[in-house]
C-alpha cells in the first residue's frame, strides 16, 4: 500500500487547510411530498428519490 515518507508536520497541515471553506450540503426539495432532504438522498420523509418509491416509509407504532 502507498505510504507517506514523511510525516506531515503540523504547521504544514494547518497552513494546507488555511483555504479550505466548509461548505453545508445543498439541499432539494423533494418532488414528492416538498420536504427538504440532501441531494443524491432518499427523502427522509417520504422515501421517495428521483420521482419513485426507493424505501418504504417505517411504521413507528
Ligand atoms: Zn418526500
Amino acid at each position: 500500500m502507498a505510504h507517506p515518507k514523511h510525516r506531515t508536520s503540523k504547521q504544514r497541515r494547518n497552513k494546507r487547510r488555511t483555504h479550505i471553506k466548509a461548505t453545508p450540503a445543498t439541499l432539494a426539495s423533494c418532488s414528492n411530498c416538498g420536504a427538504t432532504a440532501k441531494y443524491h438522498t432518499v427523502c427522509p420523509e417520504c422515501g421517495y428519490y428521483r420521482g419513485k418509491l426507493a424505501i418504504e416509509k417505517e411504521v413507528t407504532a
